[in-house]
C-alpha cells in the first residue's frame, strides 16, 4: 500500500497533521520520527457497556493520539429529543479501545466490559488543517457536532457542554429515529452479554484453580 496523502474526510498533508497537533496541545508525547510518514487514518470511536458499581456506557472518541472519554448511564439514542447527561472522564489509551474483559475485583471499575459499538467519526463543522485539531478545538469551545459510522450508531451527534455539564444528543438527519430503537445490550465483536463476560471470567478462574 502506498501512503494516502488524503484522509477519507478531507484533504490535508499527512506529514504535518498529527505531529503539529500533538505538540500544540501537549496531550501526548511527541511521536517517533517515523510516524511522520504514516498515512492519515480516520478517527475512531468506541462505545462500551461497563457494569462496575453501576451499569453505564463509556463513549470514547479518538483525538490527538488518545481516547477522549465520557460516561453516562443509558445506551445512546437515535432520538434527537433524548438528552443524555454525560460526565467527562479521563482519557484512555487507544491500545485498550477494543478490550472486552472482566476487570478484576480490587481494580478501579471492577466488573465486566463489552464493546457495544465501534467505528469511525469525523467532525461535522468545516475546518482547516486536520480532524484531530478540529475535534479538540470544538470540545474546548464546548460544542462538537460529529458524524459517526458505527455498527449500531450512525449519523450526526452533538456533544455539548452546558452549565449542567456535558450532554449527548442525536442530530436531525436520515438516521434520527423518534421511535425507540430496541438495542441489544451485547458486544458487536463477540455477541456476548455482560453476564456472559462475567460468567466466563469466573469459569476461567475456577479452571485455573483446578476446581
Ligand atoms: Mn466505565
Amino acid at each position: 500500500m502506498n501512503g494516502h496523502k488524503r484522509s477519507l474526510y478531507g484533504a490535508h498533508d499527512a506529514t504535518l497533521s498529527r505531529p503539529s497537533l500533538l505538540l500544540a496541545t501537549g496531550m501526548a508525547a511527541p511521536p517517533q520520527p517515523g510516524l511522520f510518514s504514516l498515512p492519515v487514518l480516520p478517527l475512531r470511536f468506541v462505545v462500551k457497556r461497563h457494569r462496575a458499581s453501576k451499569l453505564h456506557t463509556d463513549l470514547r472518541i479518538e483525538a490527538a493520539g488518545t481516547l477522549l472519554s465520557w460516561a453516562f448511564y443509558p445506551l445512546p439514542s437515535l432520538d434527537p429529543a433524548k438528552i443524555i447527561h454525560a460526565r467527562e472522564v479521563g482519557d484512555h489509551q487507544i491500545d485498550y479501545a477494543m478490550s472486552e474483559r472482566r476487570i478484576p475485583d480490587g481494580s478501579y471499575g471492577a466488573g465486566p466490559v463489552i464493546v457495544w459499538d465501534y467505528g469511525t467519526y469525523r467532525p461535522l463543522a468545516p475546518f482547516d488543517g486536520n480532524e484531530d485539531r478540529a475535534v479538540v478545538e470544538a470540545l474546548q469551545g464546548g460544542l462538537l457536532d460529529f458524524w459517526v459510522e458505527g455498527v449500531n450508531l450512525k449519523g450526526g451527534f452533538r456533544l455539548e457542554l452546558t452549565p449542567k455539564g456535558w450532554r449527548l444528543t442525536k442530530l436531525e438527519d436520515e438516521f434520527a429515529a423518534v421511535e425507540r430503537v430496541r438495542w441489544e445490550d451485547r458486544s458487536v465483536l463477540t455477541g456476548r452479554s455482560l453476564d456472559d463476560v462475567e460468567r466466563e471470567y469466573w469459569d476461567e478462574l475456577r479452571r485455573l484453580r483446578g476446581e
